[in-house]
């Protein structure tokens, strides 16, 4: 938990989200301005600045964020539509948040990837 990080505040329900799914490592809530008709946050509950401070021990966190878009995708029947993985590491990618955190995106884009 970091002080100031707004996805720590959700992971603590101190400020509301649209949570889609949670379990004990990762939580999944909507985009709050959508970049596509499905926009998804699928966020680490350890914080985690980016995929930099990654490290040996976060294998299996790295997987299960993954594996949790696949669940995610599956429970809104996008795994035959299609759907996008976006992981932005540092601000001259666009990273924002400083909270490791996949976007998940499907349907009809608002915005250029590299917007996202
Ligand atoms: P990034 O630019 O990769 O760091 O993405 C951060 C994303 O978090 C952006 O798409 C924001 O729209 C989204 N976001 C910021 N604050 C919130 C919030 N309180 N609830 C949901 N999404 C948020």
């Amino acid at each position: 938990m970091e002080n100031d990080c707004v996805f720590c505040k959700i992971i603590n329900k101190e400020i509301p989200s649209d949570i889609i799914y949670e379990n004990e490592n990762v939580i999944v809530f909507k985009d709050i301005n959508p970049k596509a008709e499905i926009h998804l946050l699928i966020v680490s509950k350890k914080h985690l600045v980016n995929l930099n401070e990654a490290g040996e021990n976060d294998k299996e966190l790295l997987a299960e964020l993954f594996l949790t878009a696949k669940k995610v995708a599956q429970q809104l029947n996008l795994i035959n539509k299609g759907y996008k993985l976006v992981l932005n590491v540092g601000r001259g990618a666009g990273q924002a948040i400083d909270h490791l955190h996949l976007h998940l995106l499907s349907g009809s884009f608002n915005h250029p990837l590299n917007e996202i």
